[in-house]
């Protein structure tokens, strides 16, 4: 099939699309996605698909919009393109042109959620607008979901709507979405990770108890003492490496075409106790070592404190909250234990996790041929890039849509120049989107739909 390409009408009303949704302030909390779904609903409208919006709070939907194969067609469960229209909040003090601003300074589209993740509400409508001007019939159904609320934790979004309104999403085969398929630049080398696999969460409490008492006498072994020490052993230790396949094929795949010793190298990263100790050497800078890091074993940052009520009162409990993230293969004990190992010599006792919420990691098959299809895609779209099975260390709706048996892919195809590094725009200042770059993901995003699901069987 001919490579795809885009009229000048349809780029412009691709653009056009996104500059619409940056302009609707998003930021979540409180999220207010409310008229950004609605958007998006009567655009779906228009184009003769069918749709339902609903969510648990009214503010704050969800849209599900289906085109549907014919009956002699269908073969296949429903594959689903899937976006969250919410955005972390964005400091306009810190930012060049104003995060709501869709400024366009000729190269790029400005503003906060470009990146993450309003680009791919347009890319994925843009697609099917194109599809639908071809007069193409899927051989499954398609189905366009925007959701509220995943930077929040996917409560209002994506987890409402596998648990509450299944129906809708029709147990889907696949679902496209965040966060993969853009271009990684590496030692003279492109590289197009696309995520295959998440690490899971594990929320947790830690409370201490200590001797209660009055604040004007030297007292040692209170509560909040304990807690610091408590909070310094958890930042000082080093958690055990727990090498998974996802994380030799993530890591493995960006070494390979860089040669035997880059190949080696990975594997020394991914043997459990050299791993550890040869990773500050092998990887010196510190926010691609923290990135390896992350893939290899569970984490576990302090966040949120509480302790003491009154100035003069030594409180006899103090707690913080603990972020933690799971390797693939582990679960919410595990690092519990892990934890309990590095606070037992500090406190000696007297402590007690809690598990607030766990959600185990999540992992997709690459023998699929979807997966495969996106290999091809991208290896034509550009074919001096290779394609990475990716793991990454958040979480993402594909969480959810794991649930309902879906193979989930993070494929929001994106052609970066070298100057712009995806890692730093996600969340960050001045997030901004090259606009041919952009278009240019529009295009595979919509070959590669066109030919799966022609020829898919
Ligand atoms: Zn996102």
């Amino acid at each position: 099939m001919p490579a795809l390409s885009l009229a000048p009408d349809e780029r412009e009303a691709a653009v056009s699309l996104l500059r619409e949704l940056i302009r609707l302030d998003t930021s979540n909390p409180p999220g207010n996605e409310g008229p950004a779904i609605g958007l998006l609903e009567r655009r779906c409208r228009d184009l003769g698909l069918e749709t339902v919006v609903d969510g648990a709070h009214p503010e704050r939907p969800n849209l599900v919009a289906a085109w549907r194969a014919s009956p002699a067609k269908r073969r296949g469960r429903p594959l689903v393109l899937s976006c969250h229209v919410d955005c972390v909040p964005a400091d306009p003090e810190r930012w060049t042109h104003s995060p709501w601003s869709a400024h366009h300074d000729g190269e790029h589209i400005w503003g906060r959620g470009t990146i993450d993740m309003k680009g791919f509400a347009a890319m994925g409508f843009a697609a099917l607008a194109r599809l639908r001007r071809e007069g193409f019939e899927p051989d499954r159904d398609l189905l366009y979901v925007a959701v509220s609320d995943e930077e929040a934790g996917t409560r209002l979004g994506s987890r409402w709507l596998v648990e509450e309104r299944p129906e809708l999403l029709g147990k889907p085969e696949y679902v496209l979405n965040e966060v993969g398929g853009f271009t990684v630049h590496r030692g003279g080398r492109r590289f197009y990770p696309v995520q295959v696999a998440e690490k899971g969460v594990a929320w947790l409490r830690l409370t201490v108890t200590g001797r209660p008492g009055h604040s004007s006498l030297p007292m040692r072994g209170h509560a909040v003492e304990r807690l610091a020490r408590a909070i310094e052993a958890i930042s000082e230790a080093r958690l055990p490496w727990h090498p998974s396949e996802e994380a030799r094929r993530f890591l493995g795949g960006f070494a390979k075409p860089r040669g035997a010793v880059a190949e080696r190298i990975a594997g020394l990263l991914c043997h459990p106790r050299l791993g550890p100790r040869l990773l500050p050497l092998l990887v010196p800078d510190s926010s691609r070592r923290a990135s390896v890091e992350a893939v290899l074993r569970n984490t576990a940052n302090t966040t949120s404190l509480v302790a003491g009520g009154s100035i003069n009162v030594l409180p006899g409990t103090a707690s913080v909250e603990i972020d933690g993230r799971l390797a693939p293969g582990q679960r919410a004990a595990d690092l519990v234990r892990e934890l309990e190992a590095v606070l037992e010599p500090a406190l000696h006792g007297g402590y007690m996790i809690d598990l607030l919420r766990e959600s185990p990691p999540v992992s997709f098959s690459t023998e699929t041929p979807l997966y495969r299809a996106i290999e091809r895609s991208l290896g034509e779209a550009d074919p001096g890039g290779h394609v990475v099975p990716s793991i990454v260390p958040g979480f993402t709706d594909s969480l959810n849509y794991a649930q309902l048996g879906a193979q989930c892919y993070g494929f929001y195809p994106l052609r970066l120049p070298s100057s712009l590094d995806f890692a730093a725009l996600f969340h960050g200042d001045d997030e901004r989107i090259p606009v041919e770059g952009f278009l240019w993901g529009v295009e595979v995003l919509a070959g590669l739909l066109r030919s799966f699901l022609s020829e898919d069987g």
